[in-house]
């Protein structure tokens, strides 16, 4: 899990970039898998043959998926954002298949971050990301954005709050007309933009509900949260509902190969497998038989770390709680899995954010990596500009003492922006 540069300097790398690296940068058995299938078939296109390697792929996730996948489908794109455009796209088609043309709509969440391409940000809530792009996107209903930590009312319990959020939805659904709307898309677990911010108990159960109801899909943007990075293979699967449609990334290639997956439940495939019976949506390199061999490796490997991550997750919640817990200025301290937030604030008791002009998520940044720390640093989470947490995606390779150099790096990281020069001027 160790990145070395030109000069020879080493960095611990505990974000996996931007949380894609779950088992480090040389895993052997992933590079041999791309190897074999290199020199056995290192491209073709999937409208003329497939591969052994996407099918076994497919099936492995399907395997794995909450029950309602089994005989569902899966295409492999290159990227998180091909991925929920495909999702976006296949909604649709569902809803055209079955003769409810008039479904056009998405439903989605405030700050929530669905990739960088013009549909993906049409659903998206990242202000930051979409703000020069607004004239050229169809943006997407947003509702409540699920983030307890500075949303709650006072005394609100988060159960009541979920619900709370989750009726969001419903009156979307009013303001657009149901019959208009054709999927609900949400992070499991938010990522970029809050930073691994869990959704509170019984929510997702309630949103499975209110879909069913409105005839619309749910689709579930796992691409940061999914593949065993929360402890489980899904992060939906923690929630008690089955979304129709799945997107993956990041650690599905673990960094080996650019790849990304949409998964549909065999409801949505059976209704388009009886209708048109393809995908009306095509790339080039979908379904890439070196990207799927390097994720069939990749996914085979999670697998048997999954124990471990859901151990060594509770390690590095203890240990950040114990570092952090009562530090002026944290604010919150979530994640699940090996996927934890530190939110730093200027005033703990109010939230009151660092004031932008501090640049302190960047300062951050420059300091953990002059120490040898990588962390995935962002800001925007309280207004969309200010508000600055650091995310920790560590590899799931990662020992309990290479934790505890990432917790130590990141407290002296810490330390030192808080209390440099620049920053009490
Ligand atoms: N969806 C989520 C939840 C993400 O976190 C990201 C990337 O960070 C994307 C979609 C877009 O993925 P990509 O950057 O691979 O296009």
């Amino acid at each position: 899990m160790r990145i070395f540069d030109l000069n020879g300097r080493s960095y611990i790398d505990a974000s996996g970039g931007a949380a894609v690296s779950c088992l480090g940068h040389s895993n052997e058995r992933i590079l041999a898998a791309m190897e074999v299938q290199s020199r056995k078939l290192a491209y073709c296109h999937n409208s003329f043959l497939g591969s052994e390697s996407s099918e076994r792929l497919a099936q492995k996730l399907l395997e794995h998926a909450p029950d309602g996948f089994g005989d569902g489908r899966v295409a492999f794109v290159s990227s998180g954002s091909e991925a929920m455009e495909v999702a976006l796209k296949l909604a649709r088609q569902y809803h055209v298949e079955r003769g409810d043309e008039g479904r056009s709509h998405f439903i989605s969440r405030a700050f929530s971050y669905h990739g960088n391409t013009l549909g993906a940000l049409s659903v998206g809530g990242h202000l930051q990301r979409k703000r020069i792009y607004e004239p050229l996107l169809r943006p997407a209903q947003l509702i409540g954005r699920c983030y307890y930590y500075r949303d709650h009312w006072v005394g609100e319990d988060p159960e009541v709050y979920g619900r709370r959020m989750a009726s969001e939805l419903q009156d979307a659904l009013q303001r657009l007309g149901p019959e208009s709307v054709a999927a609900f898309v949400a992070e499991p677990v938010a990522g970029a933009t809050l930073g691994s911010v869990p959704p509170p108990p019984g929510y997702f159960r309630e949103i499975r509900r209110i879909c069913d109801e409105a005839g619309i899909l749910f689709i579930a943007d796992e691409i940061m949260c999914g593949m065993g990075r929360c402890g489980s293979m899904f992060a939906i699967q923690d929630e008690g509902a089955v979304p129709d449609i799945i997107t993956c990334a990041k650690g599905l290639g673990a960094g080996y190969q650019p790849i990304a997956a949409t998964m549909i439940r065999q409801s949505v495939a059976e209704q388009i497998e009886n209708g048109s019976g393809r995908l009306a949506n095509g790339h080039t390199y979908m379904g890439h038989p070196v990207a799927c061999a390097a994720a069939l490796a990749a996914v085979t490997e999670i697998e048997a770390l999954l124990p471990h991550v859901q151990t060594l997750g509770a390690d590095l919640e203890r240990r950040l709680r114990r570092v952090f817990g009562d530090h002026a200025h944290i604010g919150d301290i979530r994640g699940r899995g090996l996927f934890w937030t530190l939110e730093l604030v200027d005033d703990r008791d109010s939230k009151t954010p660092f004031s932008r002009d501090l640049k302190v998520a960047e300062r951050l940044k420059d300091e953990a990596m002059r120490l040898g720390l990588i962390v995935y640093l962002s800001s925007g989470c309280a207004d969309g500009e200010e508000g600055d947490h650091v995310l920790l995606a560590p590899p799931f390779i990662c020992s309990s003492s290479e934790l505890d150099e990432i917790v130590t790096t990141l407290s002296k990281a810490i330390e030192n922006v808080l209390t440099s020069r620049k920053f009490d001027e």
